[in-house]
């Protein structure tokens, strides 16, 4: 990190209103969750069309049931071994000194577990769950979600996979208790709406923020992508994290080309 530009970092990081820290996959990385678009990440094995839509995971699961099984289980099982890594407690601790509003991607409650308390999930949860019918909300506990994932460690038998499948998924496809209706996870798949309760608080905090934390997002998911811009708009000041040396900063915009669980201890330290 250049320390003209860390110093520089510091000082706004300590002088800051209001600091909005806004993440993506890489912020996790370091905790052993794969991003998907960095090579070897999710896309790779999983190509999003046919595993990040509902019309895609649905014929997925009608044609190939234990590719769903096999996708389910790469994907949850490093999340549910996942702990909060140096970055996500150093936002935690920042937040004692100065109002942070932590604007995430992720879908892995990590840094509600690092100790954030103010956190927009603009793209849901593992763990919450919510009726298609009733809208209710429930949530998944991190040891019904491992065991779940236990069991689709192992291949479907061809005969009876779905029927299996469903019943294995049943933690997180409940029925409603109180409509019958159909529970699912509140993550946000491809084509699917933001949650209001998340984006309009993420959007108010980028417009209301003098300084922005951007840390390890391809920022190519919109409208998400778009807040950088909002906090610019607003005369904030963009600070950029990432592992990506070819990331492009704007004019004024300060880029540290290092991982999140290195940099973000580093920018909240006193010199
Ligand atoms: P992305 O995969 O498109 O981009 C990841 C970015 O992180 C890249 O720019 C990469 O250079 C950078 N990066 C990789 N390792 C890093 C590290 N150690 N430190 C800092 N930066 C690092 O991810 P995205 O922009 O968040 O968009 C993908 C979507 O996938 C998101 O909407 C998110 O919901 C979902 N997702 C979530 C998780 C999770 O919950 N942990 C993991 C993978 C994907």
């Amino acid at each position: 990190m250049n320390p003209e530009d860390l110093q520089t970092a510091r000082d706004l990081v300590r002088s800051a209103r209001h600091v909005v820290v806004f993440t993506g996959a890489g912020m996790s990385a370091e905790s052993g969750i794969p991003t998907f678009r960095d090579p070897g990440g999710v896309w790779d094995q999983f190509p999003p069309e046919r595993f990040a839509t509902v019309s895609g995971l649905t014929s997925v699961y009608r044609r190939e049931p234990d590719e769903l099984r096999r996708f389910l289980y790469v994907g949850m099982h490093s999340l549910l071994q996942a702990e909060p890594n140096a970055g996500h407690l150093a936002i935690a601790q920042l937040a004692g000194a100065t109002p942070v509003t932590v604007v995430t991607q992720n879908i892995d409650g990590l840094h509600q577990r690092a100790g954030s308390t103010v956190v927009h999930e603009l793209h849901g949860s593992m763990f919450e769950l919510y009726c298609t019918q009733c809208n209710r909300g429930q949530r998944a506990s991190v040891d019904q979600l491992r065991n779940m994932v236990d069991r689709l460690a192992d291949p479907l038998p061809a005969t009876a996979a779905r029927r299996r499948i469903l019943r294995i998924l049943h933690p997180i496809i409940p029925k409603c208790a109180h409509c019958r209706g159909r529970v699912r996870p509140t993550v946000v798949l491809f084509e699917e709406m933001l949650p209001p309760r998340a984006w309009n608080p993420a959007e108010q905090a980028a417009s209301d923020c003098d300084l922005m934390i951007v840390v390890g997002t391809s920022a190519t998911v919109h409208p998400a992508a778009l807040l950088p811009e909002l906090a610019r708009r607003v005369g904030a000041r963009i600070i950029l994290v990432n592992k990506d040396p070819d990331m492009r900063p704007r004019g004024g915009d300060i880029a540290f080309t290092a991982g999140a669980a290195i940099a973000l201890p580093e920018l909240i330290k006193a010199d």
